[in-house]
């Protein structure tokens, strides 16, 4: 019955590719080479397009806003990563939900965790993760070029002969992401010693924090999965009015619900504490968007950052300086 239903198909999928290939047999080729990716995050899927340019077609699963910590692979993500030629997913422990699937799925396709390849002696560590890493290897521009790095090879090797393509797009988007770390070091630099403390909803900023030297403080453990307590609120609430901390931040993909506790406890003890603004943790921006872009993103973060404690910066960020020319 199979048999039957395919085999009209096949022939006329045959007299159409013969049909075409009288006419433009190399566009053919091209199109038929080219590398099919399903990548997990966004900021993983923005390198893949970066590097890959238009010898691939990437597949983001997590759009905007969506919490990596406990997105589950939906019927139609299983069926883009079973055809995919190159699946990209993050490791360390980020998309908790999908592990057993990926080591399932490694069986079958060619599957690479991007962040699993880093030095271990250049990650962090938790004290509420116990015997993991933290896996917002993003948050440091310089850290995240080597997962950058790891996605080159990945690609180079699913398609050794567009190799050297990949390494030509690889090293401008290196140098682009040397600069952004450059604005970024510059950029909170300038905020007064005394208030480089971030407050925000979860442990996401890490490897910012040891970046560019801030005390990083999260609401909520390294995973979104795990409940702040109220004795952990009314001990932040104490630690903001002694230190005078003045502003905190909410983030994209996770409820602000912890954040809105804080400042009312703080504003109890006549301590007025602001929304800073909010900032990308684990998703990128809308589609599109400057911020949708993995630049975008962390320049948005450093300027809103630097700007809400006491920088004297242009709020326009990299993105100003770069459309000045500067
Ligand atoms: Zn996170």
């Amino acid at each position: 019955m199979k048999r039957n239903f395919a085999s009209p198909m096949l022939t006329r999928r045959a007299t159409l590719l013969g049909g075409m290939a009288l006419i433009s047999s190399a566009s053919l080729v091209r199109a038929a080479d080219t590398l099919a990716i399903v990548a997990t995050t966004g900021m993983i899927a923005d390198a893949a397009r970066r590097i890959g340019g238009d010898l691939v077609t990437v597949r983001a699963l997590m759009g905007p806003g969506v919490d990596p910590h406990g997105y589950r692979q939906t019927r139609s993500d299983i069926v883009a990563m079973t055809r995919a030629d190159l699946v990209l997913w993050h490791g360390l422990y980020l998309e908790a939900q999908m592990e057993g699937f990926f080591e399932e799925l490694a069986g079958k396709s060619t599957v690479v965790a991007v962040a699993e390849a880093l030095p271990k002696d250049s990650l962090l560590s938790h004290p509420s993760y116990d015997g993991r890493f933290d896996p917002h290897v993003w948050m440091d521009p310089t850290t995240w070029q080597g997962v950058v790095s790891e996605i080159t090879a990945a690609l180079s090797a699913a398609r050794p002969e567009h190799a050297d393509a990949f390494a030509q797009n690889a090293s401008t988007y290196q140098s682009e992401l040397t600069a952004l770390a450059a604005y970024a070091d510059d950029a909170l630099t300038k905020v007064p010693e005394d208030q480089r403390v971030l407050v925000t909803a979860h442990d996401a900023f890490g490897y910012f924090g040891r970046a560019f030297g801030f005390e990083v403080i999260g609401i909520q453990g390294i995973s979104t999965a795990s409940e702040a307590g109220l004795n952990r609120i009314s001990e932040l609430v104490d630690d903001l009015v002694a230190r005078k901390i003045g502003a905190v931040f909410v983030e994209t993909s996770v409820s602000d619900r912890n954040m809105r506790a804080l400042i009312e406890g703080a504003g109890a003890q006549g301590h007025e504490v602001r929304i800073g603004g909010s900032l990308f943790s684990d998703a990128m921006g809308s589609d599109g968007t400057y911020e949708g872009t993995y630049i975008g993103m962390i320049d948005h973060n450093v300027t809103t950052i630097a700007t809400a404690l006491g920088a004297d910066i242009p709020a326009s960020g990299m993105q100003g300086k770069l459309a000045q020319g500067s």
